[in-house]
């Protein structure tokens, strides 16, 4: 399978596309925010300081991030591709990531730009509620992503809770963040050649549609049906 690497501002639905392919197609997702938010409740020596950067809505430094991440696309479910959810952030990661791929040997895959307005932004983050045991997004505005029982995840029952920068404040900063230092990413990928854009203000199936007409193109024999 071919790795992908998610941009998108926060909120945007990069988490939800991932769990979508994941389940659909078994791909493996790998979630930065996720490896920052575990390294963090896992009792990391960094731990503090993470969690200090991530309530700031800026990034956490560079070299915690690269290690955490060097180490998960080495374990063996990462082998035949995967998506990355939430890096690159900004253009130094990126040239980062450029030499750990080469180094490993592996693909660049193809950058995916999840594109939104940011009205539809704050809906999501205030109303986004994330399943304490398996991560699945859910969210009380969204009629495809309800849960069923208030505080009860879909799908594996466990509990769900409010992310601590799930905040309007929060996503002010956080978006000021992804305009510095993310967007820049659009012109560094499609240079490459590698950028497509997926409309992802509706609804995740439609934005799944679009990312497997996309594969599809690619020669990805993924079934859209
Ligand atoms: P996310 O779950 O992707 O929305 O990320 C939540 C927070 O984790 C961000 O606001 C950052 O503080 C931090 N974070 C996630 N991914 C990265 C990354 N690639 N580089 C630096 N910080 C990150």
């Amino acid at each position: 399978m071919r790795n992908l690497i998610l941009l998108a501002a926060p909120a945007a639905g990069k988490g939800t596309l991932s769990e979508n392919l994941r389940e659909k197609y078994g791909y493996v997702s790998i979630s930065t925010g996720d490896l920052l938010r575990n390294a963090v409740a896992n009792g990391h020596e960094l731990g503090p300081k993470i969690h200090e950067m991530q309530m700031s809505g800026a990034l956490v430094t560079n070299e915690i991030v690269y290690q955490l991440l060097e180490d998960r696309i080495n374990e063996s479910d990462c082998k035949n591709g995967y998506i990355l959810d939430g890096f690159p952030r900004n253009i130094e990661q990126a040239e980062e990531y450029d030499k750990l791929i080469k180094e490993m040997n592996k693909d660049l895959g193809i950058a995916i730009l999840l594109d939104i307005e940011k009205e539809e932004l704050k809906v999501r983050t205030v109303g986004r509620r994330t399943c304490k045991d398996c991560g699945s997004i859910h969210n009380i505005y969204k009629e495809a992503l309800l849960p069923k029982k208030e505080g009860i995840c879909n799908k594996c029952g466990g509990e769900l809770i409010q992310r601590s920068d799930d905040t309007e404040e929060m996503l002010e900063i956080r978006y000021q963040t992804y305009l510095d230092k993310t967007k820049p990413l659009i012109d560094y990928y499609n240079e490459k050649g590698i950028l497509y854009t997926v409309d992802s203000g509706k609804t995740p199936a439609y934005t799944l549609e679009q990312v497997e007409a996309i594969l599809n193109g690619l020669g990805d024999s993924v079934d859209n049906n």
